[in-house]
């Protein structure tokens, strides 16, 4: 009798109102590509559950949009929350810069036990959702270290089965990262076995390309052939041109990418939008010159002849860049001088008490290699390819960072204000595409690309991930000299119905999830 009682009560709580949130007077800008259409939104149990003229109805909470935009929660498919996620678990850089879901495991490095790793974040909770790929680099370094050799029969098994593992404990594709140690050792056909492995589970694979400079053609024709040979979709990964002296070519590597469509691939690209990246320094350094460890590296550059070699091949991997020197490489995070945060190699040098030549900053570089590598910022890219990239209707925007503690080191502005900055920069002062076509690149096309199928869309029945925004306020704030702002203008974000940012203020709540792949 008291259960019925209870149960009687509980029943009338909840038909008291309609919704746990009525937005109304939105401009919804569905996700699809639609032109915006005005609508209220009712939120209950963490879902949309209807659209349209909702007047008369309840709720237990009604936010007035006063004709500001409802869209989808940004989707961000490019990032690298590893070992940051459970320092900063609520992600507050990605939620007020309006994301809502990250894919994170990507350009070849991702935990290896993911069913691991996603206890361990639903056990912590987590502001975002989040999904993970399986990661090259990460399996063939557990399987093979950092050897630089092909791999033998039974290394290229025991890896399969760590991707295989790695797809049954719910990753969502496979990822490279062929300029880095040690997937850069691998051969095409590797690549292809273990993608394989991926494709059986329904895997996209995430490529961040062998080359993106002189030898791009090639890079994009390799990840095709993996997709085409292991039957699976391709993404690739910030897609752009980051040689100087190739600036312009983006039409070129975009016919490319459109041929391999037309052939029946399945290629699409992400790209953030910044002409500056963000990556180690190790890779300014010949791969074969980082193999085996550090002692082995050391040896190396304590040997003349050697040393020598390494010194060689960096000023001509400079000249094929097309940069004069390495004042286009700042510090972003460097752990054991941090003095040397947000200078870039040429500066250094120079506070080192050297002279500015070349020679002298190839020795700046190595001793920072010889203390343990750093992160940096590249001055890699021109304008003319980053708004070309973004007009092709193919290209998500993905920011290619990471969850931040905030002050730390001087990182790529991109994880604090990637997709605000699209919608101020790219489409309210340049407008090279239009609002709805931006927010469709945030949502709904890499919601398809990587099966999350009730995400990504304003739509009755899909997860409550959204944003209400004004266009004409939204702004990125971060900068490559003062990185640590958060984006203004994403006045609501809701994570699964919960509102996280709250009339602009992050809020005390995790209602993120764990986003495993989910079968056909
Ligand atoms: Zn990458």
């Amino acid at each position: 009798m008291i259960r019925l009682i209870f149960a009687l009560a509980f029943c009338g709580a909840l038909s008291a109102a309609d919704f746990d949130i009525l937005i109304r007077n939105a401009r919804v800008v569905d996700g699809a590509g639609n032109p915006w259409f005005r609508a209220d939104a009712g939120i209950k149990d963490g879902r949309i559950v209807a659209l349209g003229n909702l007047s008369g109805r309840d709720a237990a909470r009604i936010i007035d949009a006063a004709g500001r935009v409802l869209a989808p929660g940004f989707i961000d498919v490019n990032t690298h929350v590893e070992g940051a996620v459970e320092k900063v678990p609520r992600g507050d850089n990605y939620l007020l810069d309006g994301v809502t879901t990250i894919v994170t495991g990507n350009c070849g490095g991702s935990e290896v036990d993911l069913a691991q790793w996603f206890a361990k974040l639903e056990k912590l909770s987590i502001g975002l959702n989040l999904a993970s790929l399986i990661g090259h680099n990460s399996v063939r370094r557990e399987v093979m270290g950092t050897a630089n050799r092909q791999a033998t029969p039974e290394e290229i098994e025991r890896m399969q089965a760590l991707v295989e593992k790695g797809m049954r404990d719910g990753a969502v594709g496979f990822s490279t990262g062929l300029i880095y140690i040690p997937g850069t050792y691998a051969n095409t056909d590797e690549v292809i076995a273990l993608a394989k492995a991926a494709a059986r589970h329904n895997g996209v694979y995430a490529s961040h390309m062998r080359d993106e400079g002189r030898k791009i053609a090639e890079a994009i024709t390799e990840a095709a052939a993996v997709g085409k040979v292991a039957g699976m979709p391709v993404q690739l990964s910030h897609f752009k041109i980051d040689a100087p002296r190739l600036w312009g070519a983006s039409d070129l590597s975009i016919g490319l990418v459109e041929k391999f469509r037309r052939e029946g691939v399945d290629v699409v690209v992400d790209q953030y939008p910044y002409d500056h990246s963000s990556t180690n320094l190790g890779i300014t350094l010949p791969a074969w010159a980082l193999a085996d460890g550090k002692e082995k590296i050391l040896e190396r550059l304590r040997d003349p002849a050697t040393r020598a070699r390494i010194v060689a091949e960096m000023k001509e991997m400079l000249a094929d860049l097309g940069h004069e020197d390495y004042s286009y490489a700042t510090v972003a995070a460097f752990e054991p001088d941090r003095s040397l945060e947000g200078r870039n190699i040429s500066e250094i040098t120079v506070q080192k008490g050297r002279e500015r030549t070349l020679d002298s900053q190839i020795q700046t570089v190595l001793e920072i290699i010889e203390m343990g590598n750093a992160q940096m910022v590249y001055h890699s890219m021109g304008d003319v390819d980053v708004e070309r990239i973004l007009r092709y209707p193919n290209t998500a925007i993905g920011s290619d960072g990471g969850i931040r503690e905030f002050g730390v080191g001087v990182p790529h502005p991109r994880s604090y204000g990637a997709n605000a900055r699209v919608l101020a920069e790219f489409v309210r002062r340049r407008g090279v595409i239009s609002l709805e076509d931006a927010i469709r690149r945030m949502t709904s096309l890499p919601a398809r690309t990587f099966g999350f199928r009730d995400r990504g869309l304003v739509r009755e029945g899909l997860a409550a991930d959204l944003v209400l925004f004004d266009p004409k306020r939204v702004q990125d704030k971060a900068t490559y000299q003062n990185p640590h702002q958060y984006s203004e203008g994403l006045d609501f974000v809701f994570v699964n119905g919960v509102p996280v940012v709250d009339e602009g203020k992050i809020q005390d709540t995790c209602p993120g999830r764990v986003l495993r792949r989910q079968s056909p």
